[in-house]
C-alpha cells in the first residue's frame, strides 16, 4: 500500500501542568532553554492533502499560531482527559474560514467527555460562531482520515482506554502504563515511536522514563522520541545525554518527515 508523505510537528510535549509549571522555582522550570519549555502534548500530522492534530490541548490557540497552520481537516483524540481535550473550542477559526465542520475521531468514552466538557457545541439551538464538529466513532481497525491511514492502537492509562495511532511507519502513543501484547504487535515495524515518559520514579498512569526506554528496546524500534514530560524528570540536555543513542526527548516544535 502506498503511503501519502508525512511531516509530524510535535505541538507540545509537556505533562499536564505543562513546562514551566505555574508557581514553580525549579532548575527545569527556571532553565532558559527553550526545549525545557513544553507545552501540553499533542501533534501536528501534515500529508500534502490532509492536515490533522492528535488532541487540542489548553494550548492548541499558541501551538497552531506558533506553527502557523493555516488549514484543518481533522482531529483526532487519544482520551477525554483536559489537558487533551481542552482547547477544542479553538477550531471555531477553522469553521469560519474553511466554511465547514471539522471532522472529529473519538472512542465513545472520549465522545462522553466532549460532550460533558462542550455541551454547547452538541446542543440543538446552537448560539452562532460556536464550533463545528462532525463526529466519528474511531473503528477498530484501520481507517482514512483524507488521504492518510490511520490504526488505532488501544493502550491503557492506570484504567482508562486511551488510543494511540499508527500513521505509517510512525506511531504515537502518550498517556499510557501498559500496552497489551496483541496491541504491541500493531507497534512492531514502526520506524519511529513515541512514547510518554513523565519522570524517572514510577508513576500509577504514566510510563517512567525507564519503562519507555524498556519498551522501546522491547519492540525493536531503531527510533523513538519521548513526549509528555514533567518538570520533574529534569533537564532536556542533561537527561537526553543518558538515553540510548536511538532515543531522544522529543521537543516543542521538532519536526520529522517521513
Ligand atoms: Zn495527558
Ligand atoms: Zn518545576
Ligand atoms: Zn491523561
Amino acid at each position: 500500500m502506498s503511503y501519502p508523505d508525512l511531516r509530524i510537528t510535535f505541538l507540545g510535549t509537556g505533562t499536564s501542568g505543562g513546562v514551566p509549571m505555574i508557581g514553580c522555582g525549579c532548575y527545569v522550570c527556571s532553565s532558559q532553554n527553550t526545549k525545557d519549555k513544553r507545552l501540553r502534548s499533542s501533534i501536528l500530522v501534515q500529508s500534502p492533502a490532509t492536515t490533522l492534530v492528535v488532541d487540542t490541548t489548553p494550548d492548541f490557540r499558541t501551538q497552531m499560531l506558533r506553527e502557523n497552520v493555516k488549514k484543518l481537516d481533522a482531529v483526532l483524540f487519544t482520551h477525554p482527559h483536559k489537558d487533551h481535550v481542552a482547547g477544542l473550542d479553538d477550531i471555531k477559526a477553522y469553521n469560519f474560514f474553511q466554511k465547514k465542520p471539522i471532522e472529529v475521531y473519538a472512542n465513545l468514552l472520549t465522545q462522553e467527555g466532549l460532550k460533558r466538557e462542550f455541551p454547547y457545541i452538541f446542543s440543538e439551538d446552537k448560539y452562532p460562531g460556536i464550533p463545528s464538529i462532525h463526529l466519528h466513532t474511531i473503528p477498530d481497525k484501520t481507517f482514512l482520515v483524507g488521504d492518510i491511514p490511520v490504526t488505532p492502537i488501544l493502550v491503557y492509562h492506570l484504567k482508562m482506554p486511551v488510543l494511540g495511532f499508527r500513521f505509517g511507519d510512525f506511531t504515537y502513543i502518550t498517556d499510557a502504563n501498559r500496552i497489551p501484547e496483541e496491541e504491541k504487535e500493531k507497534i512492531k515495524g514502526s520506524k519511529i515511536l513515541v512514547l510518554n515518559a513523565l519522570r524517572k520514579n514510577h508513576h500509577i498512569s504514566h510510563f517512567s522514563l525507564p519503562e519507555a526506554v524498556n519498551l522501546v528496546e522491547e519492540l525493536k524500534i531503531p527510533k523513538a522520541y519521548f513526549t509528555h514530560i514533567s518538570h520533574q524528570l529534569g533537564l532536556h540536555e542533561e537527561i537526553n545525554a543518558e538515553l540510548p543513542p536511538n532515543i531522544e526527548l522529543a521537543c516543542d516544535g521538532l519536526q520529522l518527515h517521513l
